[in-house]
């Protein structure tokens, strides 16, 4: 066999790694023989690897511009670990640091430079950089250079600058936002129009995406989901607004899982502290709104939940994106309810866009109802929303595990939309549910309603089933929401051939709050460690000793655990248990620095874990 090419021996020596994941290997030669790349890659797909190889195999230094100091810190960090020379140039730190750095560049003394683009488009770093040898230039999360998405950057505009300057660099941008707009802005924006394109598949095959509607409490439900499959275990969960972020944290922390709240209203000092506890710690749940997630690279984070439904497909995609990182199992997990639906619709309506903004944003909601309410596979359609075909059901949803059932629903939404006609088209689902069950109540009589003949013809479904049945009426867009603010309901066009008789209408059959049960095997250990499978008290305890001896180091060191060792490779040693160095080489993961570092201390905690040999 020939020696291997210099990109493997780096991904050996320095990453632990055995082979590159297609498409990694071909970006990595496109750069190394000197071409610009576009790589749309999903997040846990492995794009740092696709610049850092080829940083280190080219001469001369590599830089990255990245958007966020959070993300080039823990970058940073997590390369040095593995033995590279790396530093970053950002307001974080003193002139004397960062006179520092500079002069660590120019002496040759750098293979990658993470730099804010605010600071690189300076003339003075221009300058600076025009006088040492570069090997490539890296523009990460390069959708922020796109002014419709929620991650803009003014800044990154001014990237284009980077061609002219360095005419002879290769350049690659990255970004995990799937869709073609952006793409095409990145291409045009940041010259990059001879890159070649790389896209890799979106799927995301560990995450296992569970849509319910809730029924009752939905934080009891995820309470419950928590501790039956996440115990210990480091999460998100979303929620609408920050009064509700703070509300769920308080209610988790007391029922004893540590959560922090995190929105845009906090102080600063108190949201970076949060967001530096969740990223250090191991199981601390993030209770957030959207503003929280950009810069977050933490790849053992176990779950992703949201406790309302997500503006888009889009944006469920890119939070549920969160969970994962690092390839092991993890769940999505998303309770919605009719207020939620209602409430969208209302603040899509009450926001100052503009008519045919406001139509596309009903849409892309639209979609998102339709992938909640659907019976079929959930990753087929989320894929499919992206234009990627997935050929069979993926075997890893809700719908693939616990198939739904459907009933013939028709008469019921007969009576639920003659409702809605005899009432006048104007009440909410509360209101048309009491006059279905036919309760005595002073406004119904008032309004003559105890007269009709929809009064009281309901009594075949509770008032929790006809609000299911109201649900999901309107995601299926028979109804319409009022959008004054109270709520009302009316009839759209779709729903005629239902209340004609001339269409039957299947509904997903309303499960009552689906009990979480914990997998096997699953007592006070966390879900990583469920979900690679170690039931056995013995991997069980191993497992836990080496995450102390890794939070142990990390403390000492004041980085994350996972620059130290990501989980998989603590998985690794566990399933393997290796005995030697050379075992433990082997691992993915353990480069030869880390080697180095930590090797004897690993395997003195697995052969205590051992014990005495029998
Ligand atoms: P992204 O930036 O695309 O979200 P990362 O670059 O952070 O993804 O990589 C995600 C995870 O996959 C990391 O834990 C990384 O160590 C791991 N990884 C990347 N490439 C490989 C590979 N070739 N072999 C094994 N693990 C890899
Ligand atoms: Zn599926």
């Amino acid at each position: 066999m020939a020696a291997p090419d210099p990109a493997h021996h780096v991904l050996r020596s320095v990453f632990g790694y055995e082979t590159f994941r297609p498409p990694q290997d071909e970006v990595v030669a496109h750069l190394v023989a000197g071409g610009d790349a576009v790589v749309l890659m999903p997040t846990g797909g492995g794009k740092s690897l696709c610049y850092q190889v080829p940083a280190l195999v080219r001469p001369g230094t590599g830089l990255v511009v990245s958007p966020l100091i959070a993300l080039m810190q823990d970058q940073v960090a997590a390369l040095r670990q593995a033995g590279v020379r790396a530093a970053f140039l950002n307001s974080s730190l003193r002139p004397d640091e960062a006179r520092q750095v500079e002069a660590r560049l120019r002496a040759g003394g750098l293979d990658l430079l993470y730099l804010a683009p605010e600071r690189l488009v300076l003339d003075r770093t221009l300058d600076l950089l025009a006088g040492v040898p570069l090997a490539l230039i890296a523009i990460d999360e390069a959708h922020c250079v796109s002014q419709w998405g929620h991650d803009f950057r003014p800044e990154y505009l001014q990237l284009a600058v980077l061609a002219e300057r360095f005419p002879g660099v290769p350049r690659i941008a990255l970004t995990a936002t799937a869709d073609e707009r952006t793409r095409g802005e990145i291409i045009e924006r940041l010259a990059l129009a001879g890159a070649r394109l790389f896209i890799s598949s979106f799927d995301r095959p560990n995450i296992r995406y569970r849509i319910q509607a809730g029924q009752g409490n939905a934080r009891d439900e995820l309470l419950r989901f928590i501790r039956a499959r996440h115990a210990g275990d480091a999460g998100i969960v979303y929620c609408l607004s920050r009064q509700k972020t703070e509300d769920v944290a308080t209610w988790l922390a007391a029922k004893g899982v540590p959560a922090l709240p995190y929105h845009a209203g906090l102080p600063a000092d108190v949201r970076a502290a949060h967001q530096a506890r969740f990223i250090n710690e191991e199981g601390l749940v993030m209770v957030a709104t959207i503003a929280f997630g950009m810069g977050i690279d933490k790849p053992n984070v176990r779950f992703v939940a949201h406790l309302s439904l997500p503006k888009s497909i889009e944006a469920y995609y890119q939070e549920t994106g969160r969970a994962g990182r690092d390839g092991l199992p993890a769940d999505a997990w998303l309770s919605y309810g009719l207020q939620d639906v209602i409430l969208l619709r209302q603040m899509l309506a009450d926001s100052g866009a503009g008519d045919a903004h406001k139509r596309v944003e009903r849409h892309k909601l639209d979609a998102m109802l339709g992938l909640c309410e659907l019976t079929g596979c959930r990753r087929q359609a989320l894929l499919a929303y992206f234009g990627e075909q997935l050929p069979k059901p993926c075997g890893n949803c809700d719908n693939c595990l616990e198939p739904p059932e459907t009933w013939d629903a028709t008469e019921v939404a007969q009576k639920a939309l003659s409702c809605v006609h005899r009432t006048g088209q104007r009440f909410g689902v509360a209101y048309l549910v009491d006059v279905l069950l036919g309760h005595d109540d002073e406004r119904i009589r008032r309004f003559g309603h105890d007269r009709l003949s929809t009064f009281g013809i309901g009594t075949e479904l509770d008032a929790s089933g006809w609000r299911g049945v109201y649900r999901q009426l309107i995601a299926r867009g028979l109804l319409s929401v009022d959008l004054d603010g109270h709520g009302g309901l009316h009839l759209t066009e779709a729903c005629r051939p239902v209340l004609r008789g001339e269409e039957r209408l299947e509904l997903r059959r309303e499960l009552r709050a689906r009990r979480d049960r914990a997998p096997r095997g699953a007592g006070r250990t966390s879900g990583a460690a469920a979900a690679a499978g170690f039931d056995s008290p013995a991997d069980q305890a191993l497992w836990e000793a080496l995450r102390a001896a890794r939070l142990q180091i990390a403390r000492d060191q004041g980085v994350p655990p996972y620059v130290v060792f990501h989980d998989a490779t603590l998985a690794a040693m566990v399933q393997r248990r290796p005995r030697s160095l050379d075992e433990l080489a082997a691992l993915p993961g353990v480069g030869e620095r880390k080697l180095a570092a930590y090797g004897e201390q690993f395997l003195a905690v697995i052969a205590a874990e051992a014990g005495p040999p029998a």
